[in-house]
């Protein structure tokens, strides 16, 4: 099974994606309502980040096509009849959006949704964490992100799973240093047993190598399943170091059940 963040679907993903050999796919299409204003160093203009900022400086993430995206899948569902298709969301911050992101919940049909958190307030605006390190102390934006995860799997309840709990060790590059996680242990472990204790799943993202620390503190605090997301953009990029994050969440403890399309469990 491979969980794509697809960006766009199309029939490329899949053609790229005979060689890893998966039962199917899923494109997780993302779902966006903050307002953010982006760091454009170094950001090619054609970028859709640089290109949905250009009028007002801020992102302004174009309104789902919901019924766009559920006729993309149907096409590549009749293009590709020997893989299983199927459909998800990408939720950014959906406890500050609650309205509108039940809206296009209630109007589709989507087999998986995870949540996710991009962005923090700063100012009188929301930044990504590129932004925020640039302009604060980057142990103050770890903390608060890591918070600001356990708000959201408190204050929402429409996604299974959580999706990259990473996400800040992405943009980590004060003095070149990898994340020292274990200066952010204890908010963490806080982050990863409100997720456990809401009974959703961890996602395994492959953009950077999850550090397995993760994984065994998700374990301990009683994280029950584990999904895997490639969060691709690219069709070359789907299923990226999927063996590789397989073998981590088997050596920590977690399954693939009898359904393939399904979450990896506990093991023990
Ligand atoms: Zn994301």
């Amino acid at each position: 099974m491979v969980v794509g963040c697809a960006g766009r679907v199309d029939g490329a993903y899949l053609s790229a994606g005979r060689g890893h050999r998966s039962a199917g796919d899923r494109f997780t299409e993302h779902l966006d309502y903050t307002r953010w204003t982006p760091d454009l160093a170094g950001l090619d203009p054609y970028h859709p980040v640089a290109t949905f900022s250009a009028a007002e400086g801020r992102v302004v993430p174009p309104p789902f096509d919901a019924a766009g995206y559920l006729e993309a899948i149907e096409r590549c569902r009749d293009r590709f009849p020997d893989l299983r298709i199927l459909t998800g969301l990408e939720l950014g911050e959906p406890h500050w959006h609650a309205e509108p992101t039940r809206r296009v919940l209630d109007a589709g049909s989507f087999d998986r949704v995870l949540g996710s958190q991009h962005c923090l307030p700063d100012g009188d605006t929301f930044r990504e964490p590129p932004g925020l390190f640039a302009r604060r102390p980057p142990e103050e934006v770890v903390t608060e992100y890591l918070s600001e995860i356990e708000r959201l799997v408190h204050e929402s309840d429409v996604f299974a799973v959580l999706a990259h709990i990473d996400y800040p060790s992405r943009y980590w590059s004060a003095s070149a240093a990898t994340l020292d996680l274990a200066r952010f242990e204890e908010a963490f472990r806080a982050a990863l047993r409100a997720t456990a204790q809401s009974g959703r799943a961890l996602e395994i993202n492959t953009v950077l190598p999850m550090d397995a620390t993760i994984l065994r503190w998700w374990h301990e605090e009683g994280g029950d399943a584990v999904s895997f997301g490639s969060d691709a953009h690219t069709p070359a990029a789907l299923a990226r170091d999927f063996r590789a994050a397989a073998a981590m969440a088997t050596a920590h403890g977690f399954r693939a059940g009898p359904d393939p399309y399904d979450f990896w469990s506990r093991a023990s």
